[in-house]
């Protein structure tokens, strides 16, 4: 099972795709965590990633589509996996597919969870990360059990920087000049599903259950 999660930034993409990864066995892979990984480490490519990620733009295309391609190529990859955060562009969906036509491939499902611009903002205000693990929670909605601590790892807790409400209101920008066509683009394609994602995050999931049928 090949999946695709969009939505705008903060509509729960990386909250369900774990769900998703954990029922169905399936990688989550999160281009995000792993732009965020290599900036930790202070690789190249995460201190090129980090000059458009502070700025709330798009890393360039030529920086991501290759670093995926490889990716689901891996063992691991063999039974299915779930794309959190790409592809974000056309020219990124369009790359996609055609590597995985190469390969005799496709994607069966991309999912859009819904969620309108107005409930965006308090959502990431929010939102705390954990820069070890990638897990996510949220101050009110999903709060650790311990506060400002990972339940997963038992590291700090963080407001990401690319998080504060200035940020936010560029990325939200970005995502509808840049992102949004892939709506049309996975509908041509006859494997787009929506979900309202302003739902409970266990009502989203069993909404997600429900479309991969199994
Ligand atoms: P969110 O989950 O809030 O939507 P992500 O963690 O997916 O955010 O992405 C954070 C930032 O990383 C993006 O704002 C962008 O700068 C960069 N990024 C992640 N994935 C991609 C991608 N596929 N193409 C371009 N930039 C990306
Ligand atoms: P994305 O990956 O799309 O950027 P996240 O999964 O990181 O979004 O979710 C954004 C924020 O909203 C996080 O703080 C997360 O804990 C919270 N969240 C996710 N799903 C829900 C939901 N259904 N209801 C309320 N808050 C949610
Ligand atoms: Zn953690």
């Amino acid at each position: 099972m090949k999946i695709i999660m969009l939505g705008a930034p903060g509509a729960g993409k990386g909250t369900q795709a774990k769900k998703i990864a954990d029922k169905y066995s399936i990688p989550h892979i999160s281009t995000g965590d792993i732009f965020r990984a290599n900036i930790k480490e202070g690789t190249e490519l995460g201190k090129k990633a980090k000059t458009y990620m502070d700025q709330g733009l798009l890393v360039p295309d030529e920086l991501v589509v290759d670093l995926v391609v490889d990716r689901v190529q891996q063992d691991d990859c063999s039974n299915g996996y779930v794309l959190d955060g790409f592809p974000r562009t056309i020219p990124q969906a369009e790359s996609l597919d055609a590597a995985l036509e190469k390969l005799g491939d496709k994607i069966d499902y991309a999912i859009n969870v819904e969620v309108p611009d107005e409930n965006i903002v308090r959502r990431m205000s929010g939102r705390r990360a954990c820069l070890a693990c990638g897990a996510t929670y949220h101050l009110v909605h999903i709060p650790p059990k311990k506060e400002g601590i990972c339940d997963n790892c038992g590291k700090e807790l963080v407001l990401r920087d690319d998080d504060k409400p200035e940020t936010v209101t560029k990325r939200l920008n970005v995502y509808h000049e840049q992102t949004q066509p892939l709506i049309d683009y996975y509908t041509t394609k006859n494997v787009l599903a929506e979900v309202d994602g302003t739902k409970d995050m266990e009502e989203v999931f069993q909404d997600i259950v429900k479309v991969l049928g199994v």
